[in-house]
């Protein structure tokens, strides 16, 4: 196994490569992390959502204001799941 920042050979059990101290990501690490921002997008998007219900629902708009609270919220929980 080599360094994919050095390209110097490495032993494949450990973490950081002696050479240049980059951490080495496992293909378990790599799905936890795209797990985790996939969570943190959907809880983001979750809560920008609401804010705009909010909003919409503050200028009149409540039917939209409703369905974006929906979507939000669905997205929240998606989000929670994930997590
Ligand atoms: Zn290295």
């Amino acid at each position: 196994m080599k360094c994919p920042r050095c390209n110097e050979p490495m032993n494949p059990r450990s973490v950081t490569c002696k050479s240049c101290g980059a951490r080495i990501l496992r293909k378990s690490d790599k799905m936890a992390k795209k797990m985790t921002v996939n969570r943190w997008i959907s809880m983001a998007a979750g809560g920008v959502l609401i804010i705009i219900a909010l909003v919409l629902a503050y200028s009149g708009a409540y039917l939209f204001g409703g369905i974006a609270l929906g979507v939000g919220a669905v997205l929240i929980l998606i989000g929670k799941m994930l997590g």
